[in-house]
């Protein structure tokens, strides 16, 4: 891989191949020594061939597969990445990252894409399409029922990401879209899209991705807006403005192209009013302050940029701060000690200079800025530095500055609160946000903040001294949380676990027979064909069950010596199953069975003891005991292959899948007592 930084032009991933695009291009530099590292280009490239193809070659590979398939490969691919993750380091280092920067940028990435490759096989099933949710009871007989299913777009998944996030801004999207079955055309912010483009080599290099399902564009988006519809979708990070501008676009609108927004966001951080000076809380807060403002010069999505403070506690927070931030050395991050790089370039230097005279409208200097900045290795005026600034505001319900403007670097506001409720307000006024977070030791502080806060916020963290060393800290989106906010944050959502992997598919609701929806969903429900065979389905292997495969029980009378063994074996003497006078004044009137008898009881009936292919009871879903079970009462259970899922092969370990079984038990009166699932690991013949 070309990784010195001699200029070099970057290509387009596009239609299958490799293509470099015309024109003079923009240069792009190296953040640290503003020497010229790459030139981008996409001119000439033919965005509505580019989606066409993803749709034509790639949507039909990624639906072909089921979800355990596509996460497969994820999974290969985060391995093959992280095999080589040294080379991306030193790409990465061109953006004045920090190995720590690089490391949430880089293995940020790779780790989502594990993250996704397991839930993939975890939490999907190993099927082209997802059963969303129980059944829905929709008529009196039970003959008519509704389902949802989702389904992949059948369109492109359009990822146009912002300039901080090279690497983790592409793998977030991609897993979930490729997840999900939809391919996915990568717009990188064209500023650092060379770390972009050699993760994209390595990820074609591997051969993992069959064709059609990545394409990368390096420069300008063209017209590639202008073709997408109803199967498309855009997801978008960056700032408001340009967020407005796309999803105004005509055939976005008019198509309603699916359009997921993640934008500017004036985060906050509250230091809770008993949290003073000397608590573990203080530090923890001044510690994740300065951190929020310093790792990636502050230029992240979820960085603190509203410090809210006790009116009490203003001074000491200030001098904490400033001594914390005095200790930051800036400079170039290959020399030893310096924790803080420069910008990515100097475009966002002169817009961070921008918001930072809208923000000094309102607010006062508190330490750093202009004059401040002692860069360590690199000249200070060929790089891209900005210094710290933490700047302080007397008045933040007056002067509204902090809560409008984001300066997208190491600057931040320090503001007063008199109570938890002028708190509450003040974090609310950032009229929505990505994050917020709370030191606190009080946990009533915590809730009635949570509370007050949730509507505004898409992730909240809450922080005191037992849970700040495990915290994965304020600015760390993580994948199986949702990652967006409301309002001014754009108003979408990423990952978040299985939600992420739904932006691209299609919910559907069906409505049909109980016969017909099993059929499609190929997952029984109460109300289809039961299949009856001689044989118990517990001798069978788990490709020989067929969905719908029925086993009726024995019957068997409950006693009282039933009642009283079981109350005995298992130490469960409440009053209900044992004492007849405090039973006669309960709900249930007299005495009644152990839930817990009835489930084995019921066991007792449907297992067949055996040897065979059923390895272990692997565990129970759904459980309701929907009538009591009384002494005399005659119970019978009915067993059946409600869904099949086969688990991956595992060296040294059976070939095996899970079995889900719905079962329902009936007293004398065919009336359900209990009804649940039960899943058995069976043995697979092949
Ligand atoms: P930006 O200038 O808005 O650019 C974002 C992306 O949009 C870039 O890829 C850019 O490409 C692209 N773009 C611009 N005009 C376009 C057009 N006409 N058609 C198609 N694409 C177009 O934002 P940025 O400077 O890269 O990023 C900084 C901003 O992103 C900050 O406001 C920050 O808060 C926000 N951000 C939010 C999150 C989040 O998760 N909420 C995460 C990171 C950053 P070019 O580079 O080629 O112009």
């Amino acid at each position: 891989m070309e990784t010195d930084t001699s200029m070099m032009r970057l290509e387009n991933y596009a239609l299958g191949q490799w293509v470099a695009g015309t024109g003079t291009g923009t240069p792009l530099h190296h953040a640290v020594t503003g020497a010229e590292v790459a030139v981008a280009s996409s001119e000439g490239l033919d965005f509505k061939a580019m989606r066409d193809y993803a749709r034509s070659v790639g949507g039909p590979a990624l639906r072909a597969m089921t979800f355990h398939q596509r996460a497969r490969i994820l999974k290969a691919l985060a391995q093959h990445l992280t095999a080589r993750k040294d080379d991306f380091y030193r790409v990465s280092a061109w953006t004045g990252a920090t190995r720590g920067d690089s490391w949430i940028d880089v293995d940020g990435g790779f780790g989502t894409l594990f993250a996704y490759a397991s839930r993939g096989r975890r939490e999907f099933p190993d099927e082209t399409y997802y059963v969303d949710g129980g059944v829905e009871s929709l008529s009196k007989g039970g003959t008519f029922i509704g389902r949802h299913i989702c389904v992949p777009m059948e369109g492109v998944a359009v990822q146009i990401n912002a300039f901080n996030f090279p690497v983790w801004g592409m793998l977030e999207k991609f897993a979930t879209s490729f997840l999900a079955g939809v391919p996915s055309i990568v717009k990188p912010a064209t500023v650092t899209s060379y770390l972009t483009e050699a993760v994209v080599k390595s990820m074609v290099d591997s051969g993992l991705l069959p064709a059609g399902t990545l394409q990368l564009v390096c420069g300008s988006a063209g017209d590639l807006l202008d073709h997408l519809d109803c199967q498309d979708s855009v997801a978008f990070t960056g700032s408001a403005s340009t967020g407005l501008m796309l999803r105004s676009n005509r055939a976005i609108l008019e198509h309603s192209v699916r359009f997921n927004q993640e934008a500017d966001s004036l985060n906050y951080s509250m230091l809770g009013p008993d949290a003073s000076p000397g608590t573990e809380e203080f530090d923890l807060f001044i510690k994740e302050v300065a951190r929020e403002m310093t790792v990636k010069a502050g230029q992240k999505c979820t960085a603190i940029r509203r410090t809210l403070v006790h009116e009490s506690m203003v001074a000491d927070v200030t001098d904490a701060l400033r001594k914390r931030l005095a200790g930051v050395k800036v400079g170039d991050p290959a020399v030893d000690g310096v924790r803080m790089g420069p910008l990515a370039g100097k475009g966002q230097v002169r817009e961070v200079e921008k918001s930072v005279a809208l923000l000094r409208e309102g607010t006062e200097l508190v330490f750093g800025g202009p004059g401040t900045l002692d860069v360590i290795g690199a000249d200070a005026e060929q790089g891209a530095f900005f210094p710290t600034m933490l700047l302080y505001s007397d008045r933040p319900f007056e002067r509204l500055q902090p809560h409008d403007v984001e300066a997208f670097g190491p600057v931040n506001t320090i503001m007063p609160y008199a109570s938890v409720d002028e708190a509450i307000a003040l974090a609310r006024m950032g009229k929505g946000s990505l994050v917020g977070s709370l030191f606190t030791a009080r946990d009533s502080v915590a809730r009635d903040v949570a509370l007050g806060t949730a509507a505004y916020h898409g992730r909240l963290m809450l922080i005191n001294r037992h849970s700040a060393r495990e915290s994965t800290g304020h600015g760390s989106p993580m994948p199986g949380l949702v990652h967006g906010g409301p309002g001014r944050a754009g108003g979408g959502e990423e990952m978040g676990g299985v939600r992420g992997v739904m932006h691209y598919m299609q919910r559907t609701a069906l409505q049909g027979s109980p016969q017909t929806v099993s059929a499609v969903t190929r997952e029984w429900s109460k109300g289809a064909n039961e299949l009856l065979d001689r044989i118990h389905p517990f001798r069978k292997f788990f490709d020989e069950l067929r969905i719908g495969e029925t086993f009726i029980t024995h019957r068997r009378t409950v006693t009282e010596a039933d009642v009283v063994n079981f109350a005995g074996v298992s130490g469960d003497f409440f009053y209900a199953h044992m004492d007849d006078i405090a039973a006669r004044e309960s709900l249930f009137e007299k005495r009644v069975a152990h839930g817990y008898f009835v489930l084995s009881a019921a066991a007792g009936l449907f297992v067949d003891p055996a040897p065979g292919p059923v390895l272990a009871n692997y565990g129970l879903e759904g459980l309701r005991f929907v009538k009591p079970v009384y002494v005399r009462d005659t119970i019978q259970a009915r067993l059946t292959c409600k869904q099949k899922t086969a688990k991956e092969d595992r060296e040294g370990q059976v070939p095996q899948g899970v079995v889900h079984w719905d079962v329902e038990v009936t007293n004398q009166d065919a009336e359900p007592v209990a009804v649940y699932t039960i899943l058995t690991l069976v043995k697979r013949s092949t």
